[in-house]
């Protein structure tokens, strides 16, 4: 997924986007602009670098801050008088979010590049004043142009992008430690081919937008647990940019007035565009400060919606302006005169300090497994065994669909790699009997051999030893999905595997008598779409089938259990389902009872049912990043595997093994997450096995 964020790609995409999204080149010389005059000039300062205001409990309380260079952070009450200044190396770009919590307690987190070492520093705004809560001044490795701070919706982490003079846009998730220090890592990075010199993100739709100086207005999906999809606003030459592109800032005044606000650099103009209209372009203003001097170079901009006071009911532009004729000032325009030039609403300021809920419960994997060497979608599906003897001891076993399996220990390092061809699934059960002797036999379905790839795991030894009695063909143009079922009725050993038009196969594993094991077929049915996860119930004899864009199916396990089938969970009768569903898990309470666990991939969520009874929708829960292990999110999982036993220190009582769509914090292959069943059962309020 990284080599599709690096700037090759983003130049060959380019010139689609502009062919589309772009009609007509206007030049801006053309545009003819309103003039909108400052309502509040501050008073003058030695740099004027990036200012944010930052708003307090009570109006009184508002402050402006000022990244002011070598002067550090300069702070202006917002009648425009300077109040003092604390060092913060050489200030440049400056961004403010709320709700940040240092130690338990919500504080407004500024983060500041520091421009003499190329680092990222933190400061919490406590009693109208900058506090430094940074663990260390956090080096980002190129010449840093500016900084701008997203909260992100999808898994509620702050993050932070560092822009740079070599087009590099770096994330880095944002978090405080035990101390109550704030630090930073590297999430993931992309690439533009020349300078980017400021950036803006917007926590309600999660967009990053980026002017890169020399092009335009780049907008991407600022959730790193996603596409970046790159889109071109506006580009120099081909749209209104007259020569070069200017600073970035949005506007939120509710659905139908949420704006983008981005200079034009070579004019000094201001560009006004719909964000919720695609960006589509709406107008442009010139800008005077209060006594109507032109504001000839804007420079770093920041939209509070927020009343401000008297002049300024739905909020300011923040403009910095570091040749005014006084000297360097910030002027401050009122929403309302800039968007009635225009002749555009103002709407509802939303308040920035209010913080969204997460859109389910969540939980953090507290370990990972090596990234798969296969690049791109390569990971797909794991099987966990439980070692009775010694928990700590316990395999997770894991697909590279491109490549072969592998081994993980719960450390997550790779202690067996098997190239033996294109597993799509795994599974496994213990206590089959071969030669006479109970083994963890494991199988695969092998896209390579079109086959079922057997195994036994040497739980000792701790590999895998191919058991296959040759090639165990399926006979099927493209085996996908599998599971295995072990049946309470008859001891015997099952594998279900499927092909990718949805025709299901069941075979019984029997012991050959050669130290091997041969796959004889007992049943076939078919699914009228694509299906890929399934569990078998070894209790009940049940068979749980996700059919990818339908829902999930419940079915008899038993070769003579025939074709019919309960739907159990349709995608179109639960809000809480977004297609594909994907892999499947079983969480064992004993006596029958316990949970199923589904991949709900289109939304990167897992949603749990009931196993017994009437199997019904307990609830769903994501996985997110956990800044402080280092350990990222989970989005668009393929396969997963749950199991209730104990598994070692920190997960007693079980876990959900995961793969991960995105191996971000920083971007790697995909790989395995490792989530403790017992933090999910107290985020859903579900048992655990004792
Ligand atoms: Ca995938
Ligand atoms: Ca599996
Ligand atoms: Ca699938
Ligand atoms: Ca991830
Ligand atoms: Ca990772």
């Amino acid at each position: 997924m990284t080599d599709r964020l690096k700037g090759g790609f983003l130049l060959g995409a380019s010139a689609m986007v502009l062919a589309t999204a772009i009609g007509g080149a206007v030049l801006a010389q053309d545009v003819a602009a309103q003039v909108v005059g400052a309502a509040l000039d501050t008073a003058s300062t030695g740099e004027a670098s990036s200012g944010v205001i930052v708003l307090g409990a009570d109006a009184r309380r508002h402050r402006l801050v000022s990244a002011a260079g070598l002067d550090g952070l300069e702070v202006f009450d917002l009648t425009g008088a300077r109040l003092g200044a604390v060092p913060a190396g050489e200030a440049g770009g400056l961004d403010v979010r709320y709700g940040f919590a240092i130690k338990g307690r919500p504080e407004a987190l500024l983060v500041a590049t520091d421009k003499t070492v190329n680092a990222l520093r933190f400061f919490a705004m406590r009693d109208g004043a900058p506090v430094e809560v940074g663990a260390r001044a956090v080096p980002v490795g190129f010449a840093v142009e500016d900084v701008c701070l997203l909260r992100n919706a999808s898994d509620g982490g702050l993050y932070a992008f560092a822009v740079g003079d070599g087009g590099e846009i770096e994330q880095l998730l944002l978090y405080a430690d035990a101390e109550g220090r704030v630090d930073a890592r590297p999430a993931r990075r992309i690439n533009l081919p020349s300078k980017v010199k400021y950036c803006v993100a917007d926590d309600a739709t999660g967009q990053l937008y980026v002017s890169q100086q020399a092009v335009g207005v780049w907008r991407f999906n600022g959730d790193p647990e996603a596409d970046a999809a790159p889109a071109l606003v506006d580009a120099a030459g081909l749209g209104r940019i007259s020569e070069e592109s200017g600073s970035l800032a949005l506007y939120d005044g509710g659905p139908g007035a949420r704006y983008l606000l981005a200079t034009d650099a070579s004019s000094g103009r201001l560009f006004v565009y719909d964000h919720d209209a695609g960006d589509a372009w709406r107008g442009a203003v010139s800008l005077t400060g209060r006594g109507g001097a032109p504001i000839k170079e804007p420079g770093a901009l920041q939209a509070v919606g927020a009343p401000l006071g008297v002049g300024l009911p739905s909020g300011a532009l923040l403009v910095a302006d570091e040749d005014a004729p006084g000297g360097a000032d910030y002027k401050l325009i009122s929403i309302t005169a800039l968007t009635g030039a225009l002749n555009l609403s103002a709407g509802t300021p939303q308040d920035a300090r209010a913080v969204a809920a997460p859109r389910f419960p969540a939980v953090v994997a507290v370990a990972e497994t090596a990234p798969v060497g296969s690049p791109g979608d390569a990971a797909d599906d794991p099987a966990i065994w439980a070692d009775p003897f010694n928990p700590a001891n316990s395999l997770i076993i894991g697909t590279d669909k491109k490549a072969g399996l592998n081994l993980y220990d719960m450390q997550g390092r790779v202690i067996q790699h098997l190239p033996d061809g294109k597993m799509n699934n795994v599974d496994l059960r213990d206590g089959f009997m071969l030669g006479g002797q109970p083994v963890v036999l494991v199988t695969a379905s092998d896209r390579t051999n079109k086959a079922v790839a057997i195994y036994r795991l040497d739980t000792q030894a701790r590999r895998l030893i191919d058991v296959a009695d040759g090639v165990q063909a399926t006979g099927q143009g493209d085996p996908y999905g599998q599971c295995m079922y072990r049946s309470a009725l008859s001891g015997k050993t099952y594998v279900f595997i499927n092909d990718s038009n949805g025709e299901k196969r069941q075979w019984e594993l029997v012991d050959a008598g050669n130290g091997k094991v041969r796959a004889v077929r007992v049943r076939d049915f078919a699914f009228s779409s694509q299906v890929e996860g399934c569990v078998a119930d070894d209790a009940t004899g049940q068979l749980y089938v996700a059919e990818e864009d339908v829902g999930l199916w419940r079915l008899s396990a038993e070769p003579d259990g025939g074709a019919a089938m309960t739907m159990l969970a349709r995608i179109t009768d639960n809000p809480a389902l977004k297609d594909d569903l994907e892999g499947v898990g079983l969480y064992d309470l004993g006596d029958g009872r316990g949970y199923l666990v589904v991949s709900s991939q289109g939304n990167d969520s897992y949603a749990v049912f009931r196993r017994e009874g009437d199997q019904a929708y307990l609830g769903s829960f994501i996985v997110v990043a956990d800044g402080a292990r280092g350990v990222d999110g989970v989005s668009e999982t393929d396969g997963l595997d749950v199991t209730s036993r104990n598994l070692g220190p920190g997960f007693e009582h079980g876990a959900l093994i995961a793969q991960d769509g995105r191996n971000v914090l920083p971007g790697e292959n995909q790989n395995f997450k490792y989530v403790p069943w017992k933090s999910i059962a107290e985020t859903l309020g579900l048992e655990i096995r004792r």
